[in-house]
């Protein structure tokens, strides 16, 4: 990318503070706390593989800022991992969790493998020694880690336990996502693309858009891009019309069925291929002439390059960080309605959130509980948003900035810190 805009995420999460702190006339002492983490970990720890050899891991952990609460954010699984994804996944954990106002700061953690080469065991004794090596920087009331990209409840699972054997009692409170029976919410499993399908009923209503028989493209068929379809589908009778996933994509005008493409990707190992489809590449996919776009796969995908060429009126982004700062604008000056990253994707650490209040309470609630109060938080969320966009006229994301950096500088103002 010689000569290019920057595709460092750090770099572009930073870009997009600024330009929220300058709508905001933000205190230039808070700006600069907000411009850098708190804290930033790297850890190496060995494990033992399958073939008796010891592997030497690079894992980090970022707590961006803790004024709201103890820092919250996921952990990634990645061979392409590096401390500035990590940085500017924790900075915007930081502006999610503000923005649906939940009592957290924002951190994120990764570890640089491939899960895809590791045996169940090899995962499990690196998920294990990962948590040793982070352990005493997090804690219930501290750090709080969650799923993200190439992690699993049952990983979830065996990180809470190697905590718990550290501290020397059971810590469900630890992390979040885990498996049920071990301290799991209901609904978690679906919240980051339930959120999401709530922000898009609200942009729609807003919009004076029908998404009955909508079409839908949606890349990234994991946790995020499956249940989207099922719910874009059940919640919103809209028409997925194309999925895609790392592999390749699967495009039929006729509509696609989310648990046939969930199926295939299964046994198949992509969409891609799926009966009674055509094959697209990820990029054909994002300029389709639909609906409702939803890129949830990774970030960067939607940049200068391509910008002019997306057709979709209505772009909800489940994935973090996918629109690139100059893309934004030419996705703006062409019209294009966003549901930014860190608001439409906010319904995972919500129901994250739940989690952790029913482990420290030790009372469960019901699905119905769950998805009541899911709604009310991203409903809320949603409009607080669009109407920050509407009276200070700038577009979502930078209003999305605007009402979550006011709240973490209030608190910030409030504590003494400038
Ligand atoms: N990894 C998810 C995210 O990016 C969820 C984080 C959490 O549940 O703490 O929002």
């Amino acid at each position: 990318m010689a000569n290019g805009p920057t595709l460092n995420p750090f770099e572009i999460s930073q870009r997009q503070l600024d330009k929220s702190a300058k709508k905001l006339n933000l205190d230039p002492q808070v700006h600069a706390l907000l411009r850098e983490p708190m804290r930033t970990l790297e850890v190496h720890f060995p494990v033992k593989m399958d073939d008796g050899t010891t592997k030497l891991f690079k894992g980090f952990r970022v707590q961006y800022n803790d004024a709201r609460g103890p820092t919250k954010g996921g952990l990634r699984f990645h061979p392409e991992e590096t401390i500035d994804t990590v940085k500017a996944l924790a900075a915007w954990m930081t502006w999610k969790c503000a923005v649906v106002d939940i009592p957290y700061g924002g951190g994120k953690g990764g570890v640089i493998c491939n899960p895809k080469e590791l045996s169940a065991g090899e995962l499990e004794r690196l998920a294990r020694g990962y948590i040793r090596a982070i352990g005493r920087f997090i804690g219930p009331e501290r750090d709080i880690p969650a799923p993200d990209v190439y992690t699993t409840p049952q990983i979830m699972a065996w990180m809470m336990d190697e905590y718990s054997k550290m501290v020397g009692y059971n810590t469900p409170g630890l992390i979040t996502g885990k498996p049920i029976p071990v301290g799991g919410s209901l609904g978690r499993g679906d919240a980051t693309a339930r959120g999401a399908v709530y922000t898009v009923l609200e942009a729609a209503k807003v919009l004076g858009m029908n998404l009955k028989d909508a079409t839908v493209a949606i890349q990234g068929y994991g946790n995020a891009g499956y249940f989207a379809a099922k719910l874009m589908k059940e919640l919103a009778g809209s028409k997925i019309v194309a999925v895609s996933d790392s592999r390749g994509g699967a495009y039929s005008a006729d509509g696609i069925d989310p648990e046939a493409a969930f199926e295939h990707k299964k046994s198949m190992g992509s969409v891609s291929g799926l009966a009674g489809t055509n094959k697209i590449t990820n990029s054909e996919l994002l300029e389709l002439d639909v609906d409702v776009l939803i890129p949830g796969a990774i970030e960067n995908v939607i940049t200068d390059k391509n910008a002019n060429a997306i057709k979709a009126p209505l772009i909800a982004e489940v994935a973090n960080g996918p629109t690139t700062p100059e893309a934004d604008e030419i996705l703006a000056k062409n019209g294009k309605y966003i549901i930014p990253d860190f608001l439409c994707n906010a319904g995972g650490v919500t129901v994250s959130y739940f989690e952790w209040v029913q482990n420290i309470g030790g009372y469960y609630w019901t699905l119905e509980d769950v998805h009541a109060r899911l709604e009310k938080k991203m409903v809320d969320a949603f409009h607080a948003v669009h109407e920050m966009a509407q009276s200070q006229d700038v577009d979502n994301r930078v209003a999305a900035y605007m009402v979550a950096v006011q709240r973490v500088a209030e608190v910030m103002k409030l504590r003494g810190w400038v």
